[in-house]
């Protein structure tokens, strides 16, 4: 590692867009750490990753657990004494193997509560929990920042847009509540860490073809690589940049 490297840690690297990002922050000359909370998965990422030649390390980090969490921090802090990039990728969709026409106990008059409460344990909690553990570690860094990968499917305006796609997909309670959850957060944490320099914005990959996509039925468009390009776009934001905002690849997502 390069003595003046940027370290960024990407949580649910081991796969998808939260891979690619790594390799593409990688590729910018970043020292990347591979969250993923299955220690073989991340080592065997940040292997690919190194074969490229990047700086690419495993760390073992399931948001939902706070013990896991508390140990990445440390370990993170031991390693590098601080953290200069985060993004929280790790998230589900919460409909698991669900076969066609099946709705995932996500349907409004048919929730099964029990699938809300994890896809917000993983897409809202987690989210607090890690952003809140690696903040002592991105208030030493020179130029912190965060990016929370939200979806275009937690916009209020675009689910509600009837000349937009989005608003005609089925309604579903929770994984899209728990975007919209996120965006606020993004907005909450933005304020809260102006003060320390250190800005925070969401941002909508779109429609991209990895695990989490293959049983939604969604048109899929975009690769883990063009995905994964807002996000990095954002996480290498020069000073000065924006904060407490939602994009895409187009820019501004209306909230
Ligand atoms: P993916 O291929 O299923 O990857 C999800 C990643 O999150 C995996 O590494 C997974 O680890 C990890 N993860 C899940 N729960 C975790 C936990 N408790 N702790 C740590 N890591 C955990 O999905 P993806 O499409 O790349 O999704 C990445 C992000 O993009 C998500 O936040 C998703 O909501 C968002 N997004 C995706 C799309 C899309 O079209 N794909 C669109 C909009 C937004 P394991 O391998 O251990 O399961």
């Amino acid at each position: 590692m390069a003595e003046d490297a940027t370290i960024a840690l990407v949580t649910g690297a081991n796969k998808g867009i939260g891979r690619a990002i790594a390799g593409q922050l990688a590729g910018r000359g970043l020292t990347v750490l591979i969250g993923a909370r299955d220690p073989g998965r991340g080592e065997a990422a940040a292997a690919e990753l190194r074969v490229d030649g990047a700086d690419a390390h495993p760390v073992r980090l399931d948001v939902t657990d706070r013990s896991s969490v508390q140990a990445a921090a440390a370990e993170i802090g031991r390693r590098y004494g601080r953290l200069d990039v985060l993004v929280n990728n790790a998230g589900i969709s919460g409909s698991g193997d669900r076969g066609p026409g099946e709705d995932g106990g996500q349907s409004p008059g048919r929730v099964n509560l029990d699938v809300v409460r994890t896809v917000f344990e993983t897409n809202v909690f987690g989210v607090i929990a890690v952003t809140d553990a690696m903040l002592p570690l991105l208030r030493r860094s020179l130029a912190a920042r965060i990016v929370n990968v939200s979806s275009g499917t937690g916009s209020l305006h675009w689910m509600t847009d009837p000349d937009f796609y989005m608003s005609k997909l089925p309604a579903v309670a929770a994984y899209p509540v728990s975007k919209t959850a996120l965006n606020m957060l993004t907005v909450q944490y933005a304020k809260a860490l102006a003060p320390d320099g250190i800005p925070v914005n969401a941002v909508a990959p779109g429609a991209v073809a990895t695990d989490f996509s293959k049983n939604l039925g969604m048109v899929i468009t975009r690769t883990p690589d063009e995905g994964a390009r807002i996000a990095v776009q954002l996480a290498t934001a020069a000073p000065g940049g924006p904060t407490g905002g939602f994009f895409n690849d187009d820019g501004a997502v209306p909230w």
